[in-house]
């Protein structure tokens, strides 16, 4: 297609991972497409950017851990770039007095490590992981595909689905998932285990990205849903040059097949006529036309911004009005000049996946903080050093740290611009209680709050999923009643990014699964 060409088969919204997966698809399939992004790069929120000369990070979104094997083939990645760091990366539960512990399947010396904070956890552990192994198989075929068709019976043949793959289960494993489903995180982990570091960091897992802490019903089925989504993937993993790396090497894929990537420029309306997508305009009044639209912003700013409710049935407006996409997240971003001394860390915890998170109590106290407006006194994090696996990220000897910090107000008491600093102080005093020296390591640092994630990277109230990813919201459900086959509510519109089904994290799910979903249901005319 030349340069300036207005009329394509597919026009793509966002040039996220998701945008440019769905592209990638369809321009495999024979599809003249091309990608708007409002953004001056593409990626989305899996971006590569220097904090400092010579010191790249990812930007927000820092580790991979969905991406599954066939996307990175079908659309050759390889080939265009990508390549792994790492992609085994352990989780670490940091402890302030170097009693750390790492969440493996099983190895010996590992559960030595959980059994010293609770004798009897160590075995707890292992059977633990061992059923959890055994819902994420039984969750795991539901997220391969799309869901059911859109219709009445969709939740109800969802419902069958999910009960004939639980009859599988033996009736002690049953019985304890039936109690798992609504259950919070707080109480199927105090079930399950007496230490306090697995239970706050297994209870951050559950409640990272979305508006929840431990006690909130239904996080323990969060958990099962992360793990469900990470059997998706190769594992936790970076790949070399950071998140950015996968988007860049995504972009140069679709654009090998002919898909023409145009930045800086923001779609402000999806066109409809007669029921039907004809196309986009642009915020400059500019107007592509295309008969098929996917879109990777948020279900909420696409159906009821983009293409307005008054297209939609009253009840799926409705529903879409009140998807809930409450939780932020901010990040800090710190150039370092060596390693930190983490108190009695091993060669291999460096190169973890490091969770702040000493208790549940810390963790529920953080979300009670975001819901008041307020900085919590503790915060909790994910923390990784990229350049432990990939050296290139700073000068030799230098490293990078990035860290996510969930359960942030979007809005705070006082404002940002008041309290940034005292957030920065706080990531650092704490990150201190476990590595004393990492004040003195610091040569540069960024802060990003929730309301400039937000503006960077398109991300409606800098929400990690495009929409809380509870039980209410995943499956049939996602993005909303009536809406989970990627759209199917106006003719020709679909929703590719992290508010469809199987969710956000970097998976690439949602564009390809909304990609194939579109060119079935052509097939199908
Ligand atoms: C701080 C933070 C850390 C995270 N860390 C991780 C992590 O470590 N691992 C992980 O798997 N996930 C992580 N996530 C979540 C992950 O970033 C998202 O789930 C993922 O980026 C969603 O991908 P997407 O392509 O659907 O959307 P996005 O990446 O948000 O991309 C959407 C694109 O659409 C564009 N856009 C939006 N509206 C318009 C418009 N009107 N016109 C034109 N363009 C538009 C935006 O500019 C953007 O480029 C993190 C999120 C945050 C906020």
């Amino acid at each position: 297609m030349s340069e300036d060409a207005l009329q394509y088969d597919a026009i793509v919204i966002g040039a996220g991972h998701n945008g440019l997966v769905s592209a990638g698809y369809l321009a495999k399939a024979g599809k003249t497409v091309v990608v708007l992004d409002a953004a001056e790069f593409v990626g989305g929120a899996a971006r590569t950017a220097e904090i400092s000369p010579d010191y790249q990070v990812s930007t927000a979104a820092h580790l991979v851990s969905s991406f599954p094997r066939r996307v990175e083939k079908d659309l050759k990645l390889s080939k265009h770039g990508l390549s792994w760091a790492t992609k085994d990366m352990a989780t670490v539960a940091l402890d302030r007095d170097g009693k750390h512990i790492t969440l493996s399947s099983g190895g010996k010396n590992d559960l030595m490590k959980i059994a010293a904070h609770a004798a009897r956890d160590g075995d707890a552990w292992k059977q633990f992981d061992a059923r959890m192994r055994k819902y994420v198989k039984l969750l795991a075929p539901l997220l391969e595909g799309p869901m059911p068709q859109t219709g009445k019976d969709a939740p109800s043949r969802l419902a069958t689905m999910m009960a004939l793959r639980l009859e599988k289960l033996g009736p002690k494993d049953l019985r304890a998932f039936m109690q798992l489903m609504p259950s919070s995180v707080a109480a199927l982990l105090d079930r399950n285990f007496e230490g306090d570091l697995i239970k706050g960091a297994l209870s951050l897992d559950a409640t990272l990205g979305n508006h929840a802490g431990p006690h909130t019903p239904g996080t323990g089925f969060s958990l099962v849903y992360k793990r469900a989504l990470e059997a998706m993937g190769q594992g936790v993993g970076y790949p070399v040059g950071g998140t950015g790396a996968l988007t860049e090497a995504l972009a140069t894929s679709a654009e090998a097949a002919g898909v023409r990537i145009r930045l800086e420029s923001p779609v402000n309306q999806i066109i409809i006529e007669d029921g039907r997508t004809k196309g986009v305009r642009l915020e400059d009044g500019t107007v592509f036309e295309a008969p098929l639209v996917m879109s990777s912003a948020d279900p909420k700013t696409t159906c009821l911004d983009l293409v307005g409710a008054r297209h939609f049935e009253a009840p799926v407006a409705t529903h879409l009005s009140r998807i809930r996409m409450e939780g932020a997240t901010a990040k800090v971003n710190l150039a370092l000049e060596g390693l930190p001394t983490f108190k009695n860390f091993t060669d291999k915890e460096y190169g973890g996946r490091l969770l702040i998170a000493p208790d549940m109590g810390t963790v529920e106290r953080s979300f009670t903080a975001a819901k008041r407006g307020e900085l919590t006194l503790e915060p909790v994090m994910e923390l990784v050093i990229p350049s432990y696996h990939d050296p290139r990220l700073a000068p030799m000897g230098h490293h990078v740290m990035s860290i996510v910090l969930p359960n942030m107000p979007y809005e705070i008491n006082g404002g940002w611009e008041a309290q940034r600093d005292m957030l920065m102080k706080r990531v650092i005093d704490t990150v201190r209680e476990y590595a004393p020296d990492i004040s003195h390591k610091i040569i540069a640092g960024e802060l990003l709050t929730p309301p400039e994630l937000e503006e960077s990277f398109g991300m409606s109230g800098a929400h990690w999923h495009q929409g809380n990813m509870s039980f209410d919201q995943l499956l049939a459900f996602r993005p909303a009643p009536g809406m989970a086959n990627y759209g199917g509510a106006v003719d020709g519109l679909y929703l590719c990014g992290a508010g469809s089904h199987p969710g956000g994290g970097l998976s690439g799910l949602p564009g390809k699964f909304a990609a194939e979903t579109a060119l079935a249901r052509e097939k199908s005319k």
